[in-house]
């Protein structure tokens, strides 16, 4: 799939300015995403290079982010590697490679580890806040309609930032519960 953006505006990554003038267009390495069908499904995104508008920046130039869709940098959508993460947690990083491979994915299960690394980071730094005001809980499935893997997590209700996941059994918990003590 190709796709194209139509963006009028963009944020400087750099300094924030919010830019007007797009310039080149810019395509790049392609972005893989859910497999289906068992095939591997890829992105070719053609971005939109911006002039930053603000004199004082480090750049005059940047290419426009994918926000919600895929990190900077990173060569998988934000989607496919949430699929790893939820995978490696209910079954381990190599089971979880070899299932997404056989529905057609390519993956290795060092990128998986990766992936699973800074989501425990990120809930680390999400339970050392302390501006949660409202707690929302909520019961996930970790494997789509298998009540055995369900799983407790744990919300900020304003940002959606998740804080903890804990299984449903309570014998065991998941690495990135460890930090809080049941
Ligand atoms: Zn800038």
């Amino acid at each position: 799939m190709i796709w194209v953006t139509r963006s009028q505006t963009a944020a400087c990554p750099f300094c924030g300015t919010l830019s007007t003038t797009a310039r080149h267009d810019s395509f790049e390495k392609p972005l893989q995403d859910l497999p289906q069908d068992g095939r591997a499904v890829y992105h070719g995104v053609q971005r939109q290079r911006y002039v930053c508008a603000n004199p004082a920046c480090e750049r005059d130039l940047f290419v426009e982010r994918l926000p919600g869709f895929a990190d900077d940098g990173e060569r998988k959508t934000l989607r496919f590697q949430r699929a790893c993460v939820v995978r490696a947690l209910d079954s381990g990083c190599k089971p979880a490679e070899d299932a997404l491979k056989r529905e057609g994915a390519t993956v290795s299960n060092d990128t998986i580890a990766r992936y699973v690394k800074a989501a425990a980071r990120q809930l680390e730094s999400n339970l050392a806040r302390n501006d949660v005001r409202v707690l929302a809980v909520d019961d996930i499935d970790l494997r789509k309609g298998d009540k055995s893997s369900g799983c407790t997590v744990f919300l900020d209700e304003e940002t959606h930032r998740v804080l903890i996941i804990v299984r449903d059994d309570r014998t065991k918990m998941l690495p990135m519960a460890r930090v809080h003590n049941w």
